[in-house]
């Protein structure tokens, strides 16, 4: 264990990235639960980002990137591996006519703003959903009408320590999942978007966020929906939660939100990754057992065993983008 802290330092200063020890999945992710991680790596340049990888992957070091932690819930126990703090690699937005170019650690909401106000439609349905480009690349965000995986042109991606262009075609964009692979580090994109009134565009997104801000809890410490909705079924899952009169129930620290049932928010400061996970399999079981429905995560679960293999199996991610 040793050496394998002392050689994750020593990547970290050759490539002049910053590595933290000491910090805890409840300070980044948005659930505020979750134990203690080994190494925090933050890289600042795609390239940096890109060259970090290969010399883990080298190294035998397992890594798993991480955006706002706005779509993780990770266990309470101590992980062992590397987190790479993607959130820092904000980049600049690099607009030429209707492409925009971004890097992976932009914020989502930020870049909302940024294309409406240079005229450029086609995210504006984004706008309210919290996290980095990345993260949104990774699992196909989207909301009302809008999925970033559909006006992506290319994605840059860590190739052998290099930042490669993948074309946006290449990629299955499926609802809440893509092709992407565990391992697969997601540096940049282009997006290429159509120009529109920058009045009526933001108009349109204000109008998106007040949707929201009347169904959701917001202020709350939440991953958004916990469940996706199931394929075939015209009601969706919040709804059955709710149905079944589960809004309010509570594990320890864990609550359904009494705004949208499909929320679960975490309260106090000890709050546990174990009280949701629990409330989660809670609410599973009754839907399987009184609907015939099988509920499937859209909240990733991110168990705290090691890697085995490193770039391969980012420690046990339990539900793959489910
Ligand atoms: C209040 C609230 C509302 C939400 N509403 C919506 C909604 O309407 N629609 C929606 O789709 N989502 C919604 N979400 C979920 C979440 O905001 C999105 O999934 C968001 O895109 C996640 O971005 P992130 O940076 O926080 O990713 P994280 O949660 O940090 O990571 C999510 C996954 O992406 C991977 N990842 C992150 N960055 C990279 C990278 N650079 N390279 C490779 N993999 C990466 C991580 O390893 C992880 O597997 C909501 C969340 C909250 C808290």
């Amino acid at each position: 264990m040793r050496d394998e802290l002392e050689l994750v330092q020593d990547i970290a200063d050759r490539l002049g990235v910053r590595a933290e020890r000491g910090r805890r999945f409840a300070e980044l992710t948005s659930l505020r639960v979750g134990g203690a991680i080994d190494w925090v790596i933050s890289p600042e340049t795609e390239e940096q980002a890109a060259a970090t990888v290969y010399e883990l992957d080298q190294a035998g070091i397992g890594w798993r990137p991480l955006g706002s932690g706005s779509n993780v819930l990770a266990d309470d126990q101590d992980h062992h591996y590397v987190v790479l703090n993607m959130s820092e690699m904000k980049g600049e937005v690099l607009i030429e006519g209707d492409r925009v170019s971004v890097s992976a650690g932009y914020s989502l909401p930020r870049l909302c703003i940024d294309v409406a106000r240079a005229g450029l439609s086609g995210i504006e349905g984004l706008g309210g959903i919290p996290g980095t480009v990345g993260g949104a690349l990774w699992m196909n965000a989207g909301a009302f009408d809008h999925e970033i995986g559909t006006v992506t042109e290319t994605v840059r991606v860590a190739r052998d320590g290099k930042v490669t262009e993948v074309p946006g075609e290449s990629i299955q964009w499926n609802y809440r999942h893509t092709s992407f692979k565990d391992g697969e580090l997601l540096l940049g994109a282009t997006l290429r978007l159509t120009p529109d009134d920058p009045e009526q565009i933001k108009a349109r997104m204000d109008d998106a966020k007040s949707r929201r801000l009347a169904s959701q809890p917001h202020g709350a410490r939440s991953a958004g929906c916990f469940f996706k909705n199931p394929p075939a079924g015209t009601i969706g899952t919040g709804k059955i939660i709710d149905e079944m009169g589960m809004k309010g129930q509570r594990r320890g620290s864990a609550i359904v939100s009494p705004v949208h049932a499909n929320f679960i928010v975490t309260e106090g400061e000890n709050a546990r990754a174990e009280d949701a996970l629990a409330l989660a399999e809670e609410i599973r079981e009754r839907v399987r057992r009184e609907q015939g429905i099988e509920l499937e995560y859209e909240v990733e679960l991110w168990r705290s065993n090691t890697p085995e293999t490193p770039g391969e199996d980012k420690g046990g991610k339990e539900e793959q983008q489910s």
